[in-house]
């Protein structure tokens, strides 16, 4: 029998071949024009895994996009693994920009530019080829393998969502570890985990005060002005040093441990080459952490946009009738949005002055999620990873959200294992999409070095 990577490379043709497939069909999940093509993608898959993997497999209809889901034959005792993935796509806009046809895969300097060659169909196949190697080199899996393929991450996940509402759906889907690719690594040679995601919750304050702008001379001096009211209200949530200012805000949040802060110290980062790339000169927040834990592993304030008064040419005297902010929280383990809002209501109305009146909108919210870094699952990864790689792989606390992740998270109870595949310059969601040979190959051996790790874990069921 070949080895997993020799029969990786004597296959390279037939799974560039399959990938290219997969990337003609334009399943942008964003323009309703494009509803025939998610169904094409989503019977595409399910062909994929039960007539090349020979899974029992199926599309299950929702209210929107289907999703699709496989299931390896039963290895008794054996951990079980979903592997998820998206098939849905961004649009391809501005269209101008791209040197090639969005949706013609086209191969140059070792990269196959196509929009969702990176995100996420590259990146899903993977494991997919991953599932095929095994099984041809080793003439059976290891464990047990379910594939889900949701065809709306780029639009919110609905379906999805709902679909993990049920408990029966649940039960379909339920696995020791949850294995996805979309997420970027730290460099071509050098393997990343991302073990942590912030979560993310958005409101908007809106403060009325007299019925229609006043003249400032008239009553300049003898009325409360919404804007500088919102101003004094929104600067007193943050202080200078990064520290958000409501009470409690800090009592969920689960303290970096020494081994964590040694893991994120790892990751290569050069601050002021961060800094200069968006034209800064300095940093900013809480002093007693790095800037790549403040970036992932601590929770952050950020005014999105603030709107009141006059802003058109020249002045106008005026004192504006209402004023109002949008701002967003990122949130790091265990904090929830729905504790925040009660806190941050009773913040506001303590500071709201006499003569005008607010209103607090929630309007979205989800929590992050950080995997312990000894869970066995986790380290079963890394070993996989390591021995691809030649290297030990970065754990990473991404600062972004990624809500459908910590939603399947808690559903199913498992341990999730963001290994991505890709590089953050392939340019996702931007024209010319691309993702190198290099690392579509290496994504397959990975993952079939992942799967034989995980296979190993005692799982005690
Ligand atoms: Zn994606």
């Amino acid at each position: 029998m070949p080895t997993p990577k020799e029969f990786i490379e004597k296959n390279r043709r037939k799974f560039i071949d399959k990938w290219f497939e997969a990337l003609r069909i334009p399943s942008v999940s964003a323009e309703t024009d494009h509803k025939p093509d998610m169904r094409r993608m989503a019977e595409w898959l399910a062909d994929l895994l039960d007539g090349d993997l020979g899974f029992a497999a199926h599309v299950i209809e929702t209210q929107t996009n289907p999703l699709v889901f496989g299931q390896s034959p039963e290895v008794p005792g054996a951990p079980t693994v979903l592997i998820y993935g998206h098939y849905d796509v961004q649009p391809v806009d501005p269209l101008d920009q791209w040197r090639t046809p969005p949706f013609e895969p086209t191969l140059d300097d070792g990269k196959v530019f196509c929009r969702g060659a990176d995100d996420d169909k590259g990146q899903s196949l993977t494991h997919l080829f991953a599932v095929k190697t095994l099984l041809e080199t080793e003439g059976k899996l290891p464990l047990n393998v379910k594939f889900l393929f949701e065809g709306e991450e780029e639009i919110g996940s609905a379906a999805l969502s709902a679909f993990l509402e049920s408990e029966e759906n649940r039960n379909l889907l339920a696995a020791d570890a949850i294995l996805l690719s979309d997420t970027d690594k730290p460099a071509a040679d050098r393997p990343g985990i991302t073990y942590g995601l912030r979560g993310v919750v958005g409101y908007e304050l809106t403060l009325t005060g007299p019925n229609r702008d006043l003249h400032s001379g008239l009553y300049g001096g003898s009325v409360q002005n919404p804007v500088t009211a919102l101003c004094a209200m929104l600067a007193a949530v943050i202080g200078p040093d990064g520290k958000i200012r409501i009470p409690g805000f800090y009592d969920d949040v689960v303290p970096l441990s020494a081994r964590e802060r040694e893991e994120l110290a790892k990751r290569p980062f050069d601050e002021a080459e961060s800094l200069a790339a968006v034209g800064l000169d300095a940093s900013f927040g809480e002093p007693e952490y790095t800037v790549t834990e403040r970036r992932g592993a601590r929770p952050s304030f950020d005014i999105n946009g603030i709107t009141g008064g006059y802003q058109g040419k020249g002045g106008k005297t005026i004192i504006p009738a209402t004023a109002s902010a949008k701002f967003t929280f990122r949130l790091v383990p265990n904090q929830r949005p729905e504790p925040l809002t009660r806190a941050l209501e009773s913040f506001f109305r303590d500071r709201l002055p006499a003569g005008v009146k607010m209103d607090l909108a929630f309007q979205h919210g989800a929590g992050g999620m950080v995997i312990p870094l000894e869970s066995p699952f986790l380290q079963a990864a890394a070993r996989g990873l390591s021995s691809v790689y030649g290297e030990a792989p970065v754990f990473i606390r991404d600062g972004g959200s990624i809500p459908i992740i910590t939603k399947m998270k808690d559903a199913l109870g498992a341990d999730l294992i963001l290994a991505g595949a890709g590089l953050e310059e392939d340019g996702i969601h931007s024209p010319n999409e691309y993702f190198t040979l290099r690392d579509f190959f290496l994504g397959i051996e990975s993952s079939a070095a992942i799967l034989t790790e995980l296979a190993r874990v005692k799982t005690g069921g």
